[in-house]
């Protein structure tokens, strides 16, 4: 199967304990050509459990022999958690290591944690959401170095909201803004599935913003589960495929030495005997 799941976390994040032999061993089970694992380097963080960069000599190394006893190509990505005063340091971070695929993620903002919830205080639902789009609007504008923006609305998987979700007419001007930046750049967005475990029901982003981003001519596009349980490895991504099918979509993007594959979405389907 050519549709490799771009987003997974092993024990080198901070915030799972999965161990990568269990992920190599599910990908050779599902019959995957490849696997992508993209662990966290946050920069600017105000959470300590992610202060610290992992030695990624010794991780480099460490895929390199595994990807030999296992017998399955491994790419090496990273999810990068993007901080306006620290992308000097986030440039020189991503030249000095040889990834396959850079995710560029928004995780806090103004110095707060969207996790550990401090960055809505004192803030309404719009006020906290349109800051968070602001924050990733000014990474579009003005930050290049990665593939594709991880979970697009990732905000509205925290905050102490009733109703989570919010309608892409609310946000409108402000998410076009961010989709025009990132197709002018030439650089993507992935889908995100994680939010399909939880609570929210929806994807990252959702439909509308998926729809949209292909109307304004968004093409690059990448699958991703966002696994930090080696059970969660994969979930999703299949529906995703025929998902963005239905949607309009001709193509799902893989990555390997930070050089984009543009798989048609009719070969997957073929492969497994659909049509
Ligand atoms: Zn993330
Ligand atoms: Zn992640």
């Amino acid at each position: 199967m050519i549709y490799t799941d771009h987003h997974v976390h092993t024990r080198f994040s901070p915030d799972s304990s999965a161990d990568i032999e269990s992920y190599l061993l599910r990908a050779k089970a599902l019959g995957l050509t490849s696997v992508m694992f993209t662990d966290h380097a946050d920069f600017g963080t105000g959470d300590e459990l992610f202060k610290d960069l992992i030695d990624y000599e010794g991780y480099f190394n460490h895929m390199k022999t595994l990807e030999k006893a296992y017998g399955i190509p491994i790419r090496v990505g990273v999810e990068v958690g993007y901080e306006k005063n620290h992308r000097g340091a986030i440039d020189e971070f991503l030249h000095r290591f040889d990834f396959d695929f850079v995710i560029a993620s928004i995780h806090y903002g103004d110095g707060m944690d969207f996790y550990l919830g401090d960055f809505f205080y004192g803030k309404t639902q719009e006020e906290a959401y349109y800051r968070y789009f602001e924050i990733l609007l000014e990474m579009v504008e003005n930050f290049t170095n990665y593939e594709v923006v991880g979970h697009l609305d990732y905000i509205t998987r925290y905050g102490p909201f009733e109703q989570k979700k919010y309608r892409y007419r609310d946000f409108k001007e402000i998410i076009d803004e961010i989709l025009k930046g990132i197709i002018a750049r030439q650089r993507g967005i992935e889908v995100n599935t994680s939010g399909l475990r939880g609570l929210l029901g929806v994807t990252f982003p959702g439909e509308e913003v998926l729809r949209r981003y292909l109307e304004l001519g968004g093409r690059t596009i990448t699958i991703g589960s966002d696994a930090h349980f080696n059970e969660d490895y994969y979930a999703g991504v299949l529906d995703e495929v025929d998902r963005l099918k239905a949607l309009g979509y001709t193509g799902i993007s893989a990555f390997e030495k930070r050089k984009e594959k543009f798989y048609p979405i009719e070969f997957k389907r073929k492969s497994l005997g659909y049509e």
